[in-house]
């Protein structure tokens, strides 16, 4: 870092750079974009940074992102509680979400799934009136793994198990997987052997 920045220029260009995709010249150029701005305008861009570090934590029912003790799907009265389906990251919920294909609840894992690391498949409360799991981890090792892990726990309560139709690419994540290949996906969904 040149010392032709003032030391808090120097650390704003600094933060930028630990953004993802944000090189040094990015770096540079939203830093003093900001400086430019609108001071209003900058602010609400603090805010907002701010508000989702203290306004954002996990639904108590389904570990999915709220701003409330339940997220907007769970407190939807148009949803199907008697499927959930089981997604890896909040992000997986937003991808299945923009196809507009889904009408049941969410399971959300979160963190770092890999079947012997801990994840206790305890967590997902399967209580009678639920009748389908619907498995949608990533279609790659981790994942594959995740879901076999998950319903081989489930087996015993003798609740349908389904997972996502194999349209979507192995090896590739719910999250960039485009809208049509999840909801063939989601339609296309087959019993989980
Ligand atoms: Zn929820």
């Amino acid at each position: 870092m040149t010392t032709a920045y003032t030391q808090t220029l120097n650390s704003l260009i600094e933060e930028f750079t630990k953004l993802p995709g944000v090189g040094p010249k990015s770096a540079q150029r939203l830093a003093f974009y900001i400086l430019k701005a609108d001071t209003k305008e900058a602010m609400r861009l603090a805010e907002a940074i701010k508000d989702v570090k203290t306004k954002i934590k996990r639904c108590k029912t389904c570990y999915n992102l709220a701003e409330n003790d339940e997220c907007n799907i769970c407190t939807d009265p148009r949803r199907d509680k008697s499927m959930i389906c089981v997604v890896e990251q909040p992000k997986d919920v937003i991808s299945l979400e923009q196809t507009g294909a889904c009408k049941w609840v969410y399971h959300v894992l979160g963190g770092h799934i890999a079947p012997l690391e801990g994840l206790e498949p305890g967590d997902l409360t399967i209580d009678k009136l639920v009748s389908e799991v619907i498995m949608a981890t990533n279609p790659n090792m981790a994942g594959d793994g995740t879901a076999l892990y998950i319903s081989s726990h489930l087996k015993a309560t003798g609740v349908k198990i389904t997972r996502l139709a194999r349209g979507l690419p192995s090896g590739t994540t719910i999250e960039y997987a485009s809208g049509k290949i999840l909801s063939d996906a989601i339609t296309g969904r087959v019993p989980l052997e």
